[in-house]
Formats: C-alpha cells, sequence, structure tokens
C-alpha cells in the first residue's frame, strides 16, 4: 500500500485536527503528511508537526514565523509564514488537501489546491459561497475532485446518483436548529456570545457555532449545495432535525428517499473523504437506533432564522450578492463574537449590507474572475462595517 500524501489546510481548527485524529489511528503508512497551515496557532501547529512530521508548515500571520521558526528548530521541518507561506503550502505535491480555513481566507489557498489538481476534501464551504461557479469550473479544468466534508453535502454527495440525474426530483439539508432552536425572539435578542457557541449537537469552531444559532450555517449550505451538485436553490429544501442523525437525504422520482446517517461527528464525513473511494475504520460511537428510538423532523421557522432566506435570496440574485453575503456574515459574526452588536443584529446587518449592495447596483455585477470576487468580498466587509457600526451604535442608545 503506497501512502496517501495529504496537506492540511486550517491544520490547527476543529475539522483540522478532527482529520489528524483520523490520520493519527490509521495503520502506520497509510498517510504522509506534507504540509499543515494554520492562522497564527503556533502551538498548536507546531504540536501538530511534531508528531506528523511534514515537511512543511506555514502560518498566515507574518508575526507568528519566527515563533513557528523557534518552535520548529532541530526538527528538519521547514516553515514560512505569511499569505505566500500558505499559498506555497497548498502548491505542494499532495495527492489530497483538506480544504479547512475557516472563512473567505481560505479561497486561495483552496484555489491553488483545486488548480493542481488535488482531490480537496471541501469543508470550507465559504469559498464555494463567494466563487462556486469559478471553483466548479476550475476544478473541471484541471480534473480535481471535489469531496464535501459538510456533514449534509458529504451524506448527499454518497446518495446522489449522478448518472441518474434525472431520476432526481430534490435533495434535503438537514439542520439541527442550533441552540436557539426553541427560543422566542425576545429571547434570541439578549442572548450572549458563549450561549450561542454552545452548540447542541456538534463541537465546531466559533464561526460556524454562531452561523448554526442564526442558521446562515443553512443558508450557506443551501448555496454551496446549488454548486457541488448543481441544482437550483429551489430544489434544496431544509428540515430541522435536533438529533442531527440523519444528515441529508436525495429524493428520487419514484418517491424514495435515500439518507445517510451516522453519530454527529464530523470524524464520519472527513473520514468518507480520506478514504475516498474507500472505506476506513474509525473510533467513532456507533449508532444505536433502537436506543435512540425516535428521530424528529420540523419545517424550519423563518421568522426567528431570517439568515436562511437571505442566502436564498442572494443565491437567486446571483451576480456578487453571494459574496457579499459571505462577508458581510463574516463581520457581522466577528462584531457578534466581540460585544458590539446583538444576536438579531448579525442577520440584519447582513440583510443591511445585502440591501445597499443591490440599490447601488453593486451586487448584480457577476464576479468572473477571482480577482472579482475578492473584490466583491471587501464591498461586502466595507458594507457590513458600517451597518455593524450602526446597529451598535442604536444598541448603545437603546
Ligand atoms: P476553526 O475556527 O476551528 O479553524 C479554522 C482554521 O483556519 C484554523 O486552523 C485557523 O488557524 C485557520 N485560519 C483562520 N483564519 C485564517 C486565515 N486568515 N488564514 C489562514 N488560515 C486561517 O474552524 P472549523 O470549525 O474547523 O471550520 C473550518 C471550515 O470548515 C469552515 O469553513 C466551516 O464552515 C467548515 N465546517 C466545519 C465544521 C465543523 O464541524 N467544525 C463542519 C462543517 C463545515
Ligand atoms: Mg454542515
Amino acid at each position: 500500500m503506497t501512502a496517501r500524501t495529504v496537506t492540511l489546510l486550517g491544520a490547527t481548527g476543529s475539522v483540522g485536527r478532527s482529520t489528524l485524529d483520523l490520520i493519527g489511528s490509521a495503520p502506520e503508512g497509510a498517510f504522509d503528511v506534507v504540509a499543515m497551515t494554520a492562522n497564527g496557532n503556533v502551538e498548536g501547529l507546531a504540536e501538530a508537526a511534531r508528531r506528523f512530521r511534514p515537511k512543511f508548515c506555514a502560518v498566515a500571520d507574518e508575526e507568528a514565523g519566527p515563533a513557528l521558526k523557534s518552535a520548529l528548530d532541530g526538527t528538519g521541518i521547514a516553515c514560512g509564514a505569511g499569505e505566500g507561506a500558505v499559498l506555497d503550502a497548498a502548491a505542494m505535491d499532495a495527492g489530497w488537501v483538506m480544504a479547512a480555513i475557516v472563512g473567505a481566507a481560505g479561497l486561495k489557498p483552496t484555489l491553488e489546491a483545486v488548480r493542481r489538481g488535488a482531490q480537496v476534501a471541501f469543508a470550507n464551504k465559504e469559498a464555494l459561497v463567494c466563487a462556486g461557479p469559478l471553483f466548479m469550473d476550475a476544478a473541471r479544468r484541471s480534473g480535481a475532485a471535489l469531496l464535501p466534508v459538510d456533514s449534509e453535502h458529504n451524506a448527499i454527495f454518497q446518495a446522489f446518483d449522478e448518472a441518474r440525474r434525472d431520476g432526481i426530483r430534490r435533495i434535503i439539508l438537514t439542520a439541527s436548529g442550533g441552540p436557539f432552536r426553541t427560543a422566542s425572539l425576545e429571547e434570541m435578542a439578549s442572548m450572549t456570545p458563549a450561549q450561542a457557541v454552545a452548540h447542541p449537537t456538534w463541537s465546531m469552531g466559533a464561526k460556524i457555532s454562531v452561523d448554526s444559532a442564526t442558521m446562515m450555517n443553512k443558508g450557506l449550505e443551501i448555496i454551496e449545495a446549488c454548486h457541488l451538485f448543481d441544482l437550483p436553490e429551489d430544489r434544496i429544501d431544509v428540515l430541522v432535525h435536533p438529533e442531527s442523525i440523519v444528515h441529508g437525504l436525495v429524493e428520487y422520482a419514484d418517491g424514495g428517499l435515500l439518507a445517510q446517517m451516522g453519530a454527529p461527528d464530523m470524524r464520519t464525513p472527513i473520514a468518507h473523504a480520506l478514504a475516498f473511494p474507500d472505506r476506513m475504520e474509525t473510533c467513532v460511537e456507533r449508532l444505536d437506533l433502537a436506543r435512540l428510538g425516535t428521530l424528529s423532523f420540523f419545517e424550519p421557522d423563518p421568522r426567528n432564522f431570517p439568515a436562511l432566506d437571505l442566502a436564498r435570496a442572494a443565491f437567486r440574485a446571483g451576480g456578487c450578492a453571494p459574496a457579499v453575503l459571505n462577508a458581510a456574515n463574516e463581520i457581522a459574526v466577528d462584531a457578534f463574537l466581540n460585544g458590539k452588536i446583538g444576536f438579531l443584529d448579525i442577520a440584519a446587518a447582513v440583510s443591511d449590507a445585502l440591501g445597499e449592495a443591490e440599490r447601488s447596483g453593486y451586487s448584480q455585477i457577476a464576479p468572473t474572475d477571482f480577482e472579482a470576487v475578492y473584490a466583491a468580498d471587501a464591498e461586502g466587509r466595507r458594507l457590513a462595517s458600517v451597518a455593524v457600526a450602526a446597529r451598535g451604535e442604536q444598541r448603545i442608545q437603546a
């Protein structure tokens, strides 16, 4: 057996660490880690590097460079710092790349891996939201395989009969509903960052946890699914399923539904992508359906979770709107986590930014290349910063 060569972009995050956990418990020689990257978490990256012995490590934060160099001193592992060093890591010749940087920051390095035709395990949904058509096109040109890692998309990927697409009616993404699933709008208004990141079923990074609480995560996932499975937004439904056992479903013309199930543990979809097209052993908890007894499903509530409709509208509007939506959401989530705006202000600020981009005609311009996507991302951040400042101001006055 030859080792599968792997690179991890975002090695220190929740998805990155789960991936390393699987690699660490795989049989000796199954995987060979080529490169690993992080933003500024030198300690986490160096610790993983000492264990997994990549050829190269990179931190995106220039200022963290000297600390990484000294932490890896004597190990023989090369290191670099800055955005260019992260791109260098992505360009190294690993056959399989985990794209697990959070946010639009993952765009360039993920693109680098796609353009050189690697198998790219796609966790970084924001990159697909901002530049879905460009990514899908880049993958077609290079022959890169995009393996969905997001649990819902990984489930659908497994149940989706690509060769007989005509027989597919719709796909269904499940959503846990997040920590505020049963909260009233009044209660949601005063929720704190600590309450928002305390996810009931999944353990994830802070940004995606807040996105789950607003359900913007599901909105982003609708757009992600449109691109990955080449379907219009109205053939992608969402069902709230608090147990997070059924991850995604494909409905066929004959009325049959194919679903993929598993414990809510990202190591299962990651393992699917890591071993693809084979299967690998994991130590993930096995489902005991008899003990679970019942599984429940509900329609999402569009009034308490306006982010879902915002995302659908942005996808339908096309042009730069999805990139603006994503950028605005990143800014608004950051402002919420830093106590500058309230929980309900997140979706409101995104809506403000999208509305402004639409009024000015900016969002109608379709990005034809990645430079235009970066520009739309920057504009989304600018518009959201204005909206966040205004909402923060109102909050202080109230
Ligand atoms: P996280 O915050 O735990 O980790 C993010 C990683 O990205 C870290 O390694 C960090 O160092 C790196 N990073 C952050 N900013 C960077 C920058 N500017 N440049 C370079 N690297 C940077 O996030 P996560 O929860 O692991 O999520 C990663 C991605 O996977 C997100 O796009 C998320 O939506 C997606 N995802 C996560 C889960 C999950 O269970 N955590 C599930 C589905 C999809
Ligand atoms: Mg998901």
